[in-house]
């Protein structure tokens, strides 16, 4: 399936995905339902771009879900980066077949690449099946009916079609058997066709009481037979992905392949923000000084506001917050000569200079790269922070709308001056619902949206943006404060 220099590395004899590789294929159509692999040879570059590419739009699509967006707003996310990364012209465009071609074949390529990054654990197979789904569904419900038509005849599902006696026969049973609001007129019934399909197949049409059940069948009218689509094809590819993640022991032996699989499916997380390609002055290596924290701890998130607030409190922060809170005290600009004196000034109260250098300096430039592995770290995002173990009695660190017990939450969020009765319980229910970094974004337009001359970008509503880092709630926070200083001067 993919080629680096000259070698084949994927093939049906290590992947078993059941095919005869290097048969040509042709994208008549650019609906895919990915019944069957690929079978040409990729470059490795390919291979890796086009597993990234798609790896752009399902990490968004997961954002959305995330932020409990509807599919309207998904789809508005969404089409802006396929557009970019993986798009899917229709035949009818004026784009050469080549072109199409190209396009249908990236789509094809990458989804199967994805498929053996993503099938290695349950809970990543969980997350690849939503969101391939979500994206099929978006495909599907903008393609035209010819285009609808031309995949469904690709692949017998073994759906029944009712013939006109048994409709008939049936006539009034469609009528009453579903719930009156989505119940079909007379009308309707007689100019629509059924398919009877075993009544297990379609769990959300019997759930919303929107067909018929008889004799362990449910009759779907042909209108909701986007919903049998969206089953079979969830269905089929969390089968593929288990019989995948079988085959794929075979794969180890690739040591050039092993550690892009490894690396993508690390990287199906919200797209991860970058403090280096931050929008303000802050961000950069030098920039602020210790002891300007203290006066921007306001733009801060609660998970770092928190550890501030620890700090001064007990003149000292345990490992785990140090690290959290050195990273992300470096992200927004200090260098590590500035890191050394706040942390020094910090722990003034309780440790000795002589102490300070002995335990405390060489972890704080390990963070910077000076030490040790010599690695550059970077700051730790919503996803580590919220996938974090549980801070100890008297320690602080990890998200707190993860972590804070109900009490503590109410108050943390009463001293940032969120007090409104509805916008708790809006938070609660967030947390209830483990969408930590959706109340966070939430308490983000609360504590913001009072700003005069400034236009909100972050927030829980359609194409806002959404809080997957510390550092990019701080930056936004600083960017929108100046932005409104800046319009206040102009109109004053
Ligand atoms: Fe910090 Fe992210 Fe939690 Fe917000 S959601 S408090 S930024 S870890």
């Amino acid at each position: 399936m993919f080629r680096a220099q000259k070698r084949r590395v994927v093939s049906r004899s290590n992947v078993n995905l059941g095919a005869e590789v290097g048969r040509e294929q042709n994208y008549p159509q650019r609906l895919n339902l990915y019944l069957t692999p690929p079978l040409l040879e990729i470059t490795l570059d390919q291979f890796e771009e086009w597993a990234i590419d798609r790896l752009r739009v399902l990490s968004e699509i997961e954002t959305c879900i995330f932020s409990n967006r509807t599919f309207k707003q998904i789809e508005a996310s969404i089409k802006p980066l396929l557009d970019e990364y993986l798009p899917l012209a229709p035949n009818s465009s004026t784009k050469s077949s080549k072109l199409l071609d190209d396009e249908r074949r990236k789509d094809h390529y990458s989804h199967f690449i994805l498929r053996l990054a993503f099938c290695r654990s349950e809970e990543l197979r969980r997350r690849f099946v939503k969101a391939e789904s979500i994206l099929f569904r978006l495909r599907y419900t903008t393609a035209d009916v010819s285009e609808q038509h031309a995949l469904l005849s690709q692949h017998d599902f073994g759906w029944t079609q009712v013939l006109e006696d048994e409709k008939q026969e049936l006539h009034d049973a469609f009528i009453f058997a579903t719930d009156t609001a989505a119940a079909p007129s007379e009308k309707s019934v007689t100019g629509e066709s059924y398919f009877k399909v075993p009544f297990e197949r379609v769990p959300e049409l019997i759930e919303n009481r929107r067909v018929l059940l008889k004799n362990g069948d449910a009759y779907v009218p042909s209108s909701l037979q986007f919903s049998l689509v969206l089953s079979e094809f969830s269905e089929h590819l969390d089968r593929a992905l288990e019989t995948t993640a079988r085959a794929l022991p075979r794969l180890d032996e690739d040591d050039r392949l092993v550690p892009i699989l490894n690396q993508l499916s690390r990287g199906f997380i919200a797209p991860e923000y970058n403090p280096e390609n931050t929008s303000s002055d802050f961000g950069a290596n030098g920039a602020i000084r210790a002891e300007q924290v203290d006066a921007l701890v306001q733009h801060f998130p609660l998970c770092m506001r928190s550890m501030h607030q620890a700090l001064r409190r007990d003149n000292h922060l345990k490992y785990f917050g140090r690290l959290q809170y050195g990273l992300f005290l470096k992200g927004i600009g200090l260098s590590v000569e500035e890191s050394l004196q706040f942390w020094r000034q910090s722990f003034a109260a309780t440790t000795g200079e002589d102490k300070f250098n002995k335990e405390y300096r060489y972890n704080i430039r390990h963070n910077y790269g000076l030490e040790g592995s010599r690695n550059n770290y970077r700051p730790q995002g919503c996803q580590q922070l919220l996938n974090s173990s549980a801070p100890g009695p008297n320690d602080i660190h990890g998200c707190p709308y993860r972590f804070f017990s109900e009490d503590h939450l109410s108050s943390a969020l009463g001293e940032l001056g969120i007090r409104d009765r509805g916008m708790l319980s809006q938070i609660k229910i967030d947390v209830d619902n483990k969408q930590y970094h959706v109340a966070c974004t939430r308490v983000f337009e609360a504590t913001h949206k009072m700003l005069p001359h400034v236009k909100m970008t972050v927030g829980t509503g359609v194409g806002m943006e959404s809080i997957t880092h510390p550092n990019l709630y701080f930056d936004r926070s600083l960017r929108m404060a100046r932005e409104s200083k800046a319009a206040e001067k102009v109109e004053g």
